[in-house]
This record gives structure tokens, C-alpha cells and sequence, in this order.
């Protein structure tokens, strides 16, 4: 069982627990993007197993009335065994949200595995008109040449901070940098699409300023968030009218997952701490 500790940023280990978040969630105007968490396989088996998974999930998403949808990671539908049964899984999730009318987001995970990341969506964006979303990752000094590339394919884009550490020659490493490629990156997709645009982060400042392109260019989009972040600005936001999505994960691998948010941020650490202590 998870521990209260965790269940701040995991919502449970079972579909039926995850189930149970969306429904409470969606109560406060939230909806909530599912991922089941697993990462980096080199087993086409258990590549195979969370395709499945994703496939049920998907199904039973369809059969309620929820406001979910699911992300999934390129590594955990296979990408380092090979691109071809990555993009075997990949189809098969993305077919089910076709058919059972689920969106499918992807994530981006690090920079040897973007490519092929890319080239997935694309082919998959083109061929279910749009009904699938990729992460991308403003660090990366490539990405803005990516947006031009993803600018016209049908289907959304999640634009983040990214969170891996990539040497110097291919992404920005200082912070500001960073932020500054964000708000270059955001500027070019309000100007450049009219909706499916969605704006991965907590920051403030990010947040001002999509509201900020929204007003001046028009363009539709979302906010996400991860659960357990800012859960008091989500609900704020969303009761203003905002679209806002909660990535929330679930599964029986939370313990890294966990480990992850404890260590990104001071404000996560004292809060495990003063848990742990009761105070
Ligand atoms: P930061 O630069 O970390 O912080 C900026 C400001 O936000 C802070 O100064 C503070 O005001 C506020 N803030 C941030 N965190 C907190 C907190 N815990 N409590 C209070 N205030 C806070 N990365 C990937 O590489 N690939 C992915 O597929 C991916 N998917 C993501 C999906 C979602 C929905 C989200 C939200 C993030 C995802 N990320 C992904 C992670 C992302 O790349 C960043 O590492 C992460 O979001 C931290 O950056 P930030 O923009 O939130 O703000």
C-alpha cells in the first residue's frame, strides 16, 4: 500500500484507486492525464504488459464518464529495446484512444531517444487526425527547430522545462537560459496554432504569460500540472476558466517516482520531513 506520504503525488496503485482520484479531482474542475508508472524496459514482454494496460485503461476511461486521459513514456512502450516495437506499443495505445475517444499524450524522456520520439508522433498524428500529444522540452537547443517541424501536425504539444540533465553542447544548462527559451518557445506556438497547446509547469511566470498570448493571439490551450504541485492553484485556476489537466501517476513503481519529487524541490523535501515527523 502506498504510504500517505506518497499519496500526495501518487494516485494509488490500482486502476480503481487512480479511478477514484480522477472522480475527486474532476469534482474541482480538474481534469487528469493517467500515467501508469514504468520506465526504461529492456523486456518486450513488459513493454508488452503496460501496452495492455494502457489498452484496458483506456477502454474503461471510455466506458465512464471521467475527465481523464493518459500519458504514456516512450522507454516504458519499449524505445530501448527498439524504435519498432516502441512504435508497434505506441500505436496500439493511441488505436484504443481512437476508438474508445481517450486522448493519448507521450512524454519526452532524455535526448538519445527524441528523435524517434518525433518521428512516432508524427506518423501517429497524421494517421489518427490528431488524436494523440507530445512533450517537448524547452532545454534542448533543438526544440525550437522541432516546433517548426511539429507546428502544422495535427494533435497537441505539451511544452516543458524538461527534466533531464543534457550536457552543454545540446541544451541550455542554466536556468534563465532555460526560461528564456521557454517564453521563445511558447511565443512561437500562440502564434503559429489556433488551439492544442499546453503549457507543462508551475511557474508563474509561464502561466502569466500563456494568459498573456492567449489575450493577444487568440489561440485555445491548457495548463498541466503534476499532482501534488500547486494542488491549491489547479482548482484556483481551473474555477477562472482555465483548461487545466493533472498528471498523475499510479502503479505499484511509485517509490522512485516519489523519491524524484522529494529531491526536485526544497518545498517537497519539508513536506516529507514534517510528514514523517507529524508536525
Ligand atoms: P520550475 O522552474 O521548477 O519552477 C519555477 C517556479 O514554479 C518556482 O519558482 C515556483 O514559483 C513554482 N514551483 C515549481 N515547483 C513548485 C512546487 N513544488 N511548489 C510550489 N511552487 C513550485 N519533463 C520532461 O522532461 N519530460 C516530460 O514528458 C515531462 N512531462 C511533464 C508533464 C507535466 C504535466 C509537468 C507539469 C511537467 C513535466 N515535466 C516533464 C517536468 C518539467 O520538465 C520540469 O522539470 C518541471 O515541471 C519543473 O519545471 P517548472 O516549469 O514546473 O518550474
Amino acid at each position: 500500500m502506498i504510504p500517505p506520504i506518497a499519496g500526495r503525488f501518487v494516485a494509488g496503485e490500482t486502476p480503481a484507486a487512480a479511478f477514484e482520484h480522477v472522480r475527486r479531482t474532476n469534482e474541482d474542475g480538474v481534469n487528469v492525464i493517467l500515467n501508469l508508472l514504468g520506465e526504461h524496459y529492456h523486456d518486450r514482454a513488459e513493454a508488452e504488459t503496460d501496452a495492455d494496460a494502457y489498452v484496458s485503461l483506456i477502454r474503461d476511461i471510455g466506458d465512464t464518464d471521467l475527465d481523464a486521459c493518459v500519458s504514456v513514456k516512450p522507454s516504458q512502450l519499449g524505445i530501448d529495446i527498439g524504435d519498432d516495437v516502441f512504435r508497434e506499443n505506441f500505436r496500439r495505445v493511441v488505436a484504443a484512444g481512437d476508438e474508445h475517444g481517450v486522448f493519448v499524450w507521450c512524454d519526452m524522456e532524455d535526448a538519445d531517444t527524441t528523435d524517434a520520439t518525433l518521428d512516432a508522433f508524427e506518423a501517429l498524428a497524421r494517421e489518427f487526425d490528431g488524436g494523440v500529444g507530445l512533450c517537448v522540452q524547452a532545454n534542448l537547443r533543438r526544440t525550437r527547430g522541432d516546433l517548426d517541424r511539429l507546428v502544422d501536425v495535427p494533435g497537441r504539444i505539451r511544452l516543458v522545462k524538461g527534466a533531464y540533465d543534457e550536457p552543454e553542447s545540446i541544451a541550455y544548462t542554466d536556468k534563465a537560459d532555460v526560461n528564456e527559451a521557454y517564453r521563445e518557445d511558447l511565443e512561437f506556438l500562440f502564434k503559429e496554432r489556433d488551439d492544442g497547446i499546453a503549457v507543462g509547469s508551475h511557474d508563474p511566470a509561464m502561466i502569466s504569460l500563456a494568459e498573456e498570448l492567449h489575450a493577444e493571439h487568440g489561440a485555445d490551450y491548457e495548463v498541466q500540472m503534476l499532482m501534488g504541485v500547486r494542488d491549491d492553484e489547479q482548482r484556483r485556476l481551473a474555477a477562472d476558466g482555465v483548461e487545466v489537466w493533472q498528471y498523475a501517476p499510479y502503479g505499484d513503481r511509485w517509490l522512485s517516482y516519489f523519491y524524484r519529487r522529494v529531491r526536485e524541490r526544497k518545498e517537497n523535501a519539508l513536506f516529507a520531513v514534517r510528514a514523517v515527523l507529524g508536525v
